[in-house]
């Protein structure tokens, strides 16, 4: 069997679609502020693609970029006013900050109706508990991909691998809420592969190329790949994409996968976050 490819970039297309059309039916456009700090090479070109996706959608460009240099006041001060400004109607502040600066400090200065990756405690405690809110974009990203392709969640078993703030916890709160049975893996997991087998579907956000090989597989299983990595041979994921087709019912591609998703569903919650 070779699985079927889930598509991230027609689904994405058809996402930014929308949030173009809720973006133009608004009487005032969105206002995105995307927050950079220093010169990290991937955290450039992240912030580049998610301004030029925001901008095509309609939405305002509202870039502020710091020096690696900036003190923890001086981004806090530029927060709180972001924070304080009625056309700002989102932020981002994009991770990771450089080593001296306190991350947490800076997002939880965020509003959370403008929090557009749904990190702040607020949004974090919004999706555990049910509540409305606006979480992570990677896990919102998966879901849509995963519901565009028809893919069951209700009973299914659901194994993610990770627990990041930003994508494994949030990906199971989300597969909680619509019904899965849900078990998360971590670098403590015992027999991570044996874990893996029994999932229907199985989403892995490990950050290790080709964590995930076709023994961890459980033939005909949904398998998203949230993982990226610049290696000699081109990005690749955190599975082992050749092996695990010829296994898995379905896989998503890495690039061409979650990627596009992560950016389609900024541009989502950047319109929700308009609205709230
Ligand atoms: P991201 O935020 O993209 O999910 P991180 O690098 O922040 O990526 O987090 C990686 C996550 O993967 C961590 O939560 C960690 O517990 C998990 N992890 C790391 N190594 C393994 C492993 N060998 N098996 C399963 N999970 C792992």
């Amino acid at each position: 069997m070779t699985a079927t490819v889930l598509d991230g970039r027609r689904v994405a297309e058809k996402v930014v679609a929308a949030a173009a059309g809720d973006v133009a039916a608004l009487a005032r456009a969105p206002g995105l502020a995307t927050v950079l700090v220093g010169d990290d090479p991937a955290s450039e070109i992240y912030v580049r693609n998610k301004r030029r996706r925001c901008v095509a959608a309609g939405i305002r460009d509202l870039h502020r970029r710091f020096g690696a240099d900036v003190t923890q006041d001086e981004l806090a001060g530029a927060i709180r006013a972001l924070g304080g400004d009625p056309g700002v109607t989102g932020i981002l502040l994009q991770l990771p900050l450089p080593p001296h600066l306190d991350a947490d400090a800076l997002v939880s200065l965020i509003p959370p109706d403008k929090d557009v990756d749904g990190l702040t405690e607020i949004n974090a405690g919004r999706l555990a508990l049910g509540r409305p809110g606006l979480s992570p974009c990677t896990p919102l990203g998966v879901l849509e991909l995963l519901d565009a392709h028809g893919i069951a969640l209700a009973g299914a078993e659901a194994v993610v691998v990770g627990r990041s703030n930003l994508v494994g916890k949030p990906m199971a709160q989300l597969l909680l809420r619509r019904h899965a049975t849900v078990t998360v893996c971590h670098s403590r997991t015992r027999d991570l592969a044996a874990v893996c087998r029994r999932a229907d579907v199985l989403v892995v956000a490990a950050g290790i190329p080709g964590l995930i090989s076709a023994d961890a597989v459980k033939p005909g299983a949904t398998v998203v790949d949230v993982g990226i990595h610049r290696t000699p041979d081109g990005l690749r994921g955190d599975v082992d994409f050749d092996a695990v087709r010829v296994v898995a019912g379905a896989i998503t591609p890495v690039p061409g996968g979650v990627g596009p998703m992560t950016i389609a569903m900024l541009l989502a919650n950047t319109v929700a976050a308009a609205g709230r």
